[in-house]
């Protein structure tokens, strides 16, 4: 199994439009994005995207992706399903869509003109079967929209990966037990903590410095999360331009992690 991380950046992307902080200045001077989220799991010669960013065009043409046999959808925020549009004319035969039923509604019917999108749906906490990897939805903490982690595991190489693109650092004991002991966790860290933002960030970071806005993680928080869990390896995902270059366990866009 192979992940490429294709977007590691939060629902503005950075640069941020309009912006010009000291990150964003930086992000253009080198020619460097954070696209919105999605990540590719390769296995057995096929292609699952987990998420369609609508910078799907962008980072298909950047790594070489020609083709996508199926797609997992976590929850109806666009900017982790609207890149399915972009699959049109790029995909020509039925693309199983799986998700949980509720968030397959919401995005299906909005693209009810595409069609190429067949629905699969997976109950939360029910593994499905993909290209010889098994996936499992795990309900977490991003409201108001019903939001799913995704457990993958290949049993031929014992392998186990936990992806959560939005969560808040605290959700039901049920989720975290599937998603203990992860070999990888790919996790949302919106903000940092600890550095200097405007009022609008500081004021929607929890006293504990591990949440932002209720919905998701700051790097703290996810670096605490991955501790709770007994990560082995940590790619944070869903940056924001409110960090400078300081943090290491920011993943970047193109990152590939094989198992
Ligand atoms: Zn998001
Ligand atoms: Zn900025
Ligand atoms: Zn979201």
């Amino acid at each position: 199994m192979r992940l490429t991380l294709l977007g590691t950046g939060d629902s503005a992307g950075v640069p941020h439009i309009g912006c010009d902080c000291e990150t964003c200045r930086r992000y253009h001077e080198e020619g460097r994005h954070r696209t919105r989220f999605s990540v590719l799991v390769e296995n057995n010669g096929e292609n699952i995207l987990i998420d369609a960013s609508p910078d799907l065009r962008f980072q298909f043409l950047r790594e070489g992706i020609e083709d996508v046999d199926a797609v997992v959808i976590t929850h109806a925020h666009y900017d982790h399903y609207a890149g399915l549009g972009s699959l049109y004319r790029v995909v020509w035969d039925a693309l199983p869509i799986y998700g949980a039923p509720n968030v397959l509604d919401a995005v299906l019917n909005e693209y009810a003109y595409l069609p190429f999108p067949r629905r699969f749906e997976a109950e939360p906490f029910e593994p499905f079967g993909v290209a010889g990897l098994e996936f499992t939805l795990v309900p977490v903490h991003h409201p108001p929209m019903e939001t799913y982690g995704v457990v993958i595991r290949d049993e031929s190489t014992d392998t186990k990966v936990v992806l959560s693109g939005d969560t808040s650092r605290f959700f039901d004991d049920d989720s975290f037990e599937a998603m203990r002991n992860p070999d990888l966790l790919v996790a949302d860290a919106f903000v940092p903590s600890d550095t200097t933002h405007n009022r609008f960030v500081a004021d929607r970071i929890s006293d504990d410095g591990l949440e932002f806005a209720d919905k998701h993680m700051t790097y703290e928080g996810a670096l605490d999360l991955a501790d709770a869990l007994d990560a082995d390896d940590l790619a944070l995902v869903h940056a924001s331009h409110y960090f400078d270059d300081d943090y290491d366990e920011l993943a970047d866009d193109g990152d590939t992690y094989v198992f």
